[in-house]
This record gives structure tokens, C-alpha cells and sequence, in this order.
């Protein structure tokens, strides 16, 4: 047995997660949800000053957005589209049958107009674009969503559905690239109020295919692609507990985002993974959040 499964194992049996018969599909205990309520509050604090547009969208999007997004160029392997069906009763008759002799009923299934959101912000972009140009000295937003990911796998880390929490600021170049600066610099205060130790290192997304490796090595050279790492499930490959990620123009052009003056807006964006930040919070000081150190229980419970 791997360190992964032992912790997935150990969160099972502390009840915090709860198995589905799914991987990375879980369900989450009272304590569990009281840590990611309690760190979301800690980010409100930090960020709540900048006067942020609170937006929540459901964890599913409009499909027509989701094709303009061109997830399905970079991230076939990652999406989750909603199917339905759509037949009459002739065809609900087949279905049954179909489900009585154990073959496949899901390929009649039709897609329908959600699919479900890969990232906090992606549903962000062509809501705001139809408002008109942004507002002077640009916008910025506040976003929280669970987030689908084609991604099974036995690091309970690396879930399905699971919440982004996400600052998106949009405006110019320089505006942009400050907030995302901003937030490298006061996550490093955050983390060590709860006790965790963190690096920063540029990374990059995992583009789907040989042409993805171009993109990954070109966003990795223009440094288009922090991650805040947090030890985890292992120490020489530390977990990915934020990412703090600039667009350049791509989506102000992709969406028609614009600044007063005509000009294509910048965009960027910093998001906190709340369960990965949560099971580090839970690796790192126990099981039990009654046995935390006094002064992260304070930074989080007050
Ligand atoms: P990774 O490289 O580990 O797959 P990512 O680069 O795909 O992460 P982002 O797309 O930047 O992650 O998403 C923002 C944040 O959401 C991540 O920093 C992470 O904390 C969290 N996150 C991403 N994928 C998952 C997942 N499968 N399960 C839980 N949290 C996730
Ligand atoms: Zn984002
Ligand atoms: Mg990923």
C-alpha cells in the first residue's frame, strides 16, 4: 500500500471523508466542512478590503461558453459534460432493457446546454464581457464553485469535484500582474498564521497532447503560472494548494473584454484549492482540530 492510500484510508475511518465507491468522489463530515468555512473566513480577511464583487455561480455552466472557453482544445481529458435523456417512451422502454442486461444505457444520452465547471472563473468571463467595457482602474471579483475534473485517483488530494476559491481581477497589464503580485506576497502571512510551511514555483496546466507540451514549456518561460506547495501526502513532491495565474490578453480577447479606452483588457487569476488546503491543514496538525496549536485554532476559529 502507497503513503496516498494510507491517508485517504485514515481520513475514511476519522469519518472526515466519506467513501462513495468513487475515486476522488467524496462525501465530507461536520469537522471537515468547519475547517474550509473557517479558512474561507481567513481569506475574506485578507481580501476583503479590496472590494471584491461576490458572484456565485452553480457548478455548472453554460455549454455555448464552455466551447467558446477552448477547454476542449487544452483539457479534453479533464471536462464533464451533463447528459440527458431525451427519447420518448418507446425509447425509455429500450432503456430499461438495456439497464436490465447490464449494457450500456448512457450512449443514447444526449448532451444537454450545462456542462459542468472546470475552473471557478471559467462561466466568469462571458458574463462580465456583457456588461460593456469595465469599469476605470478595471474590476475584480469573487468567486467560489465546485469544480469538476476527470481526474480519479487515490490521492485524496486529487478529487473530482471539489471547491476553488477565486479572486479574478481584470483591467491593464500592470493592474493585473500587481493584484497577482499582491497575493504571492500576503499568502506567505496567511499560511504561517495556520501553522503551515509553504514555497512558491512557477508551474504550468496540463495541456492535452504533444502540441501541449509547447504550451506548458511557453507558459512556463514567460512565468505565466505560480503554485503555493504545501507538503502533503509526500515532501519531495510537495501538493499544489493555490494557483496564481496570468492570462495576458487571451481571455480579454477571447470574450471581448474591453477597458474604457477600446483597449483588450488583461486578466488574472489566484485560486485556493479548499480541500487540498484543508487535508494539508489536517496532514500537517492531526486529525482532530481540537488538538490543533492554540494559535491556528485562533487564526481560524478566533
Ligand atoms: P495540479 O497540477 O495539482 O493538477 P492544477 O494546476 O490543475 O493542479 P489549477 O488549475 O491551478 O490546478 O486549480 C487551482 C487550484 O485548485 C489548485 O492550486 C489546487 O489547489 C486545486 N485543485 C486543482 N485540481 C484539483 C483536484 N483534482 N482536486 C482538488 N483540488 C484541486
Ligand atoms: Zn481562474
Ligand atoms: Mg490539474
Amino acid at each position: 500500500m502507497d503513503i496516498q492510500t494510507s491517508f485517504l484510508d485514515l481520513l475514511f475511518e476519522s469519518g472526515l471523508l466519506i467513501d462513495t465507491g468513487v475515486d476522488g468522489l467524496y462525501g465530507r463530515s461536520a469537522q471537515f466542512e468547519d475547517v474550509i468555512a473557517a479558512f474561507e473566513r481567513l481569506i475574506d480577511r485578507f481580501g476583503g478590503a479590496d472590494g471584491a464583487e461576490v458572484i456565485r455561480f452553480p457548478s455548472g455552466m453554460n455549454r455555448a461558453f464552455f466551447e467558446t472557453s477552448g477547454y476542449m482544445k487544452s483539457f479534453p481529458q479533464l471536462a464533464g459534460t451533463v447528459h440527458s435523456f431525451c427519447g420518448n417512451e418507446l425509447d425509455h422502454m429500450s432503456l430499461l432493457k438495456c439497464m436490465e442486461v447490464g449494457e450500456d444505457w448512457t450512449k443514447d444520452q444526449e448532451a444537454t446546454d450545462i456542462v459542468l465547471t472546470p475552473a471557478a472563473c471559467y462561466p466568469l468571463y462571458p458574463t462580465v464581457a456583457k456588461r460593456g467595457p469595465l469599469p476605470e482602474g478595471g474590476a475584480l471579483f469573487d468567486l467560489q464553485s465546485y469544480c469538476f475534473r476527470h481526474e480519479p485517483s487515490k490521492d485524496p488530494a486529487r478529487q473530482q469535484l471539489f471547491r476553488m476559491r477565486e479572486y479574478v481581477c481584470m483591467g491593464t497589464d500592470k493592474h493585473v500582474t500587481d493584484f497577482r503580485q499582491s497575493w504571492m506576497d500576503r499568502v506567505a502571512e496567511m499560511m504561517k498564521a495556520v501553522g503551515l510551511e509553504v514555497t512558491i514555483d512557477v508551474a504550468n496546466d496540463p495541456f492535452f497532447g504533444r502540441a501541449g507540451k509547447m504550451l506548458a514549456n511557453n507558459q512556463r518561460d514567460q512565468k505565466l503560472k505560480f503554485e503555493l506547495l504545501i507538503p502533503i501526502t509526500s515532501t519531495a513532491k510537495p501538493t499544489a494548494c493555490m494557483s496564481f495565474n496570468y492570462h495576458q490578453d487571451a481571455f480579454g480577447a477571447k470574450w471581448g473584454l474591453n477597458l474604457e479606452d477600446g483597449s483588450v483588457a488583461h486578466t488574472a487569476c489566484v485560486g485556493f484549492g479548499l480541500e487540498r488546503i484543508a487535508l494539508a491543514l489536517l496532514h500537517h496538525h492531526g486529525l482532530d482540530t481540537v488538538d490543533w496549536p492554540e494559535s491556528v485554532r485562533k487564526a481560524l476559529w478566533g
